[in-house]
């Protein structure tokens, strides 16, 4: 498909998930897709809530999909729209197309249904429904049984098939002989899923239908029964699954599932985006973009057929990408609470975002800023053996003559370089002898950045203190 077919109607898409869980990576990667395509082609994008199954849907599993459509920054445009409020549109829709003979009652009881599966079975047939309450010309139906209710079963075409160009994967054809007179309304009148998606997608104008490929078997049914309805077919386009590093289907056991664990093990919405829009879809060589960019590019043609599988290791280098490049003021309040939790005291410590910018260029996630962080928001408190070890008589002099300099040195990375240079070679030593007992002192811990820049964050008054402590 290209951008010309679609200018001429505006297009809508939608995104659609049975609230039954979390927000996985699969469905925000659909979401992205098609928040992305709306975006590209100044469309509507919507949020669509497929709360029929009322055992499964949860209205915390609400909660955590518009969170994580929220972390991630995919806003709809309409919407959410409850698939439980429009029970009355699909009850309608329903009654109409019993008038149309587009659908009719069906009488038999579950236990014939069964029965009935069962033979076609012994005789080595696929099952299906037989279309006893099927009503055709000069076909006189069986006697309505008393106290039944009917379920309402779609008058699926007998003959011919169901073809549709996937975007995705090419074009796809179903018999309609493999297709059953599906039920569109129980007993009680409530509606199945197949159908309510038919009629949202109707009532909503949906475009473009992008959704995972657990859901091209539904497709053809869709496609009749929006037929009989006389709608305008959209565009299917079926996005293989995401695998694991080691090619099974993504699960929790390859860590995490849920987009909302990323914010939590410090990961950026950037970072995620990025990742999320180049598996299963690609632009030439072009591996990191804005989202901006993504949606000027974004295109059905260039998404893959083959499952993409996770790589945790791309992402780390992305959210590490993102890190560099994002303000150091933003990434302090994402890492602040971190850092609160480990107990950080920030009274007199170190600006956060002066820290942040000494540390990001070698995180890949927030978290191990945070990690790496502490040591200036809490009193150093270093092993007994390596201040044994580092912090010897011989060291000493050398460690007052640095502490007495440090009263007037200019206090800047700049100017204490130099100076502890002059120092060491005062006392002949090498940068280390001296480098690691400062560690030692100031921040309790032998792996630091740069002394000099340590040294300049933590502030003179901090780094007297802490020396006059050892001498
Ligand atoms: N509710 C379905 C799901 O969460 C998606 C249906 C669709 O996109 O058509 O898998």
């Amino acid at each position: 498909m290209t951008a010309t077919t679609s200018a001429a109607t505006p297009v809508r898409t939608r995104f659609a998930p049975s609230p039954t869980g979390y927000l996985h990576l699969g469905g925000a990667r659909t979401a992205l897709f098609s928040w992305a395509y709306a975006r590209r082609f100044g469309g509507t994008f919507i949020l669509r809530i497929e709360d029929t199954d009322l055992e499964r849907s949860t209205p915390e599993a609400v909660q955590a999909i518009i969170e994580g459509m929220q972390w991630l920054g995919l806003a709809h445009d309409e919407g959410p729209f409850y698939q439980m409020k429009r029970m009355e549109r699909y009850r309608e829709v329903v009654g109409q197309m019993l008038q149309a003979g587009t659908a009719y009652h069906c009488y038999c009881s579950p236990e014939e249904v069964e029965a009935m599966r069962e033979r076609q079975r012994a005789a080595g047939d696929k099952p299906r429904y037989d279309g006893t309450w099927r009503p055709e010309a000069g076909k006189t139906l069986p006697a309505i049984p008393a106290d039944r209710k009917p379920v309402v079963r779609f008058k699926n075409p007998i003959d011919g098939d169901v073809t549709w160009n996937d975007v995705v994967k090419g074009p796809i054809t179903i018999s309609n002989r493999e297709l059953d007179d599906l039920v569109i309304a129980r007993p009680d009148g409530t509606p199945t899923y197949n159908f309510c998606v038919v009629v949202d997608d109707w009532d909503m104008k949906i475009t473009h239908v992008i959704r995972g490929d657990d859901h091209v078997n539904n497709t053809p049914r869709q496609i009749n029964i929006l037929r009989a309805l006389g709608g305008t077919l959209p565009e299917y386009g079926h996005v293989p699954m995401i695998l694991g590093a080691d090619g099974e289907k993504l699960s929790k056991r390859h860590g995490a599932v849920s987009v909302m664990d990323y914010p939590a093990q410090g990961y950026l919405p950037e970072a995620m985006l990025n990742y999320l829009a180049r598996l299963g879809w690609s632009h030439g060589d072009d591996e990191v973009f804005s989202m901006e960019q993504f949606c000027a590019w974004f295109d059905l043609d260039h998404l893959t057929k083959a499952p993409a599988q996770f790589n945790p290791e791309k992402l780390n280098w992305l959210n590490n990408h993102y890190i560099k490049l994002a303000d150091n003021a933003r990434l302090a309040g994402l890492v602040r609470p971190l850092l609160e939790k480990d107990g950080a005291v920030f009274d007199g410590a170190p600006d956060l975002a002066g820290v942040i910018g000494l540390l990001k260029d070698r995180a890949n996630t927030l978290n191990e800023i945070a990690a790496a962080a502490l040591m200036f928001y809490r009193q150093p408190a270093p092993e007994a053996a390596l201040v044994e070890q580092h912090i010897t008589d011989a060291i000493k002099p050398a460690l007052a003559e640095f502490a007495q300099r440090c009263a007037t040195v200019d206090w800047t990375k700049e100017a204490l370089a130099p100076m502890i240079k002059e120092v060491l070679a005062a006392h002949k030593l090498k940068m280390p002898q001296l480098a690691m007992p400062l560690r030692l002192i100031v921040a309790g811990q032998l792996q630091t950045p740069a002394i000099d820049a340590v040294l300049q964050l933590f502030g003179r008054e901090v780094v007297v203190v802490r020396l006059q402590a050892y001498l």
